[in-house]
């Protein structure tokens, strides 16, 4: 399988050699040259291998489409070392519960940071750990965190050889719990640096560090953003382990519903359904911050700044530049470089949005691509997780509420299915305000904020982080 850039550029790369790298060179994103095709049979065997052999095996057999540069043995045992039951509390990793009626719940949150992030994150980890020692290399990742993506890329960092962690968060701005999550990790490899300013502070020194590009090669800087295109793929696994928990049979679809931010989870569900997993709708949840809905409702790709960007109660969504999103625009478009290109390059970048109200292919958005939307606001959220509460019994994150509240609106004759992005303990206001009661605290989660902190706290100024890095690199 080879790799191309969503931009034109002519390179095509292997697997391998995108695993470790960002952006493609002409500033695109990485995508396979095509989409490996899963047959009725094949998908009768994809069936029996989850349910015989469980879901490590379901995914090397996904992984093995996409992977060649990585002897089978190999990669197996690294799937099977990832998606263990001990690290994800279930022998299904993602077992599936019905609400009611056709409306189900997919719990893709119960790895080491309980949310959805540790489903790639951890394979991840297990990857570069391979990769880096088969050349001989190290990688330094630096990272700016408001909450989940740090916490998942520490976990799943942790003690891996060849790799160090340096991530930048803003001071006393996250929850209690989440700063115990992480400040707690006591790994010689793991940095937490806690920088005086906001989130944007953090980015802006991450891509000051990141720009000094003496700096950059010399220490192996790196990163492990959403874009990169192994986070994907593993997330592709768990829409086929969804689909065959749903249903007896492949004459059957299902339709998900997914709670987005950077696009990069429902991006995942669109690889499955160009795949041929009978997928009959993808339903995009946004919260307040609801530039996604606006482009699958108008046609208008419309990116905010910092300042219209609201502060909601589903933090890990407030997002108004969707990263991944031009992964599907360039298969919305036929898979036209040059326009993808203008689109994003000219369009985005320049004039802050792009327009395709007017072509074709937005025409095909919902009956090609079968993608729909809608968005919650905070009152939404809270009578959903009352609602669920009162009726079911569960007590559903805030996120996962905004995908309840959305799929309700598109419910159809087929199973649908919300994707659970994190446990309601990392928003415990929400659920408190929500509730009246505190939500549930998983065991290994008891008194995490008593243990001892490792975090080293820094004025927001790139040098001094800079120097931090050099200091702890041997
Ligand atoms: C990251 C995250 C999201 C958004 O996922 P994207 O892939 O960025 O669309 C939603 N919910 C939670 C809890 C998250 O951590």
């Amino acid at each position: 399988m080879q790799y191309l850039s969503t931009r034109g550029h002519p390179d095509r790369k292997r697997f391998c050699d995108i695993l470790l790298e960002g952006l493609a060179p002409d500033g695109g994103l990485y995508l396979p040259e095509h989409y490996p095709q899963i047959d009725a049979a094949r998908l009768a065997q994809l069936r029996v291998v989850y349910r015989d052999q469980g879901y490590a095996a379901l995914a090397f057999e996904i992984l093995s489409l996409y992977i060649d540069d990585i002897p089978s043995a190999d990669l197996r045992a690294l799937c099977d070392k990832t998606y263990t039951a001990e690290v994800f509390g279930t022998r299904e990793i993602v077992p599936l519960r019905r609400l009611e009626g056709v409306l189900h719940i997919e719990a893709l949150s119960n790895g080491p940071t309980l949310a959805f992030k540790d489903m790639a994150m951890q394979l991840l980890g297990n990857l570069f750990e391979y990769e880096l020692a088969r050349r001989g290399e190290e990688l330094n990742i630096l990272g700016a965190t408001s909450g989940d993506t740090g916490s998942a890329a520490e976990y799943a960092m942790r003690g891996k050889k060849g790799v160090r962690v340096f991530m930048t968060s803003p001071h006393g701005r996250m929850s209690p719990f989440q700063q115990a999550q992480m400040f707690s990790l006591q790994d010689a490899n793991i940095h937490n640096l806690a920088i005086d300013g906001v989130f944007d502070d953090c980015q802006d020194i991450v891509k000051a560090v990141s720009n000094d590009h003496a700096f950059k090669a010399k220490y192996k800087i790196g990163t492990v953003n959403s874009i990169n295109w192994a986070r994907l793929l593993a997330q592709v696994v768990y829409y086929f382990a969804g689909y065959i928990q749903a249903t007896q049979s492949n004459d059957q679809k299902v339709s998900f519903t997914v709670p987005s931010g950077n696009f990069g989870n429902i991006c995942a569900g669109h690889v499955a359904r160009q795949m041929g997993l009978p997928i009959a709708r993808l339903i995009v949840a946004t919260n307040e911050n609801d530039v996604l809905d606006e482009f699958f409702r108008t046609g208008v790709y419309q990116v905010r700044g910092a300042a219209n960007t609201y502060e909601t109660s589903s933090p890990s969504m407030d997002i108004s530049k969707a990263s991944n999103f031009e992964r599907f625009v360039f298969d919305l478009v036929g898979r036209d470089g040059a326009r993808t290109k203008a689109l994003f390059a000219d369009g985005v970048g320049q004039a802050g949005k792009f327009d395709l109200s007017a072509d074709p292919a937005f025409q095909g958005l919902s009956a090609r691509y079968g993608f729909a939307s809608g968005s919650s606001s905070h009152a939404d959220r809270l009578a959903t997780i009352r609602d669920t509460y009162e009726r079911f019994g569960q007590i559903i994150d805030t996120h996962t509420a905004d995908g309840v509240k959305v799929a309700r609106a598109h419910l159809g004759a087929e199973p649908m299915i919300v994707l659970e992005t994190a446990l309601p303990i990392k928003f415990a206001d929400t659920i408190e305000e929500a509730l009246g009661r505190a939500p549930e605290r998983p065991a290994k989660f008891e008194g995490i904020e008593q243990l001892p902190k490792r975090v080293q706290r820094l004025p927001a100024d790139a040098e001094q982080v800079k120097a931090y890095i050099a200091a702890h690199c041997d």
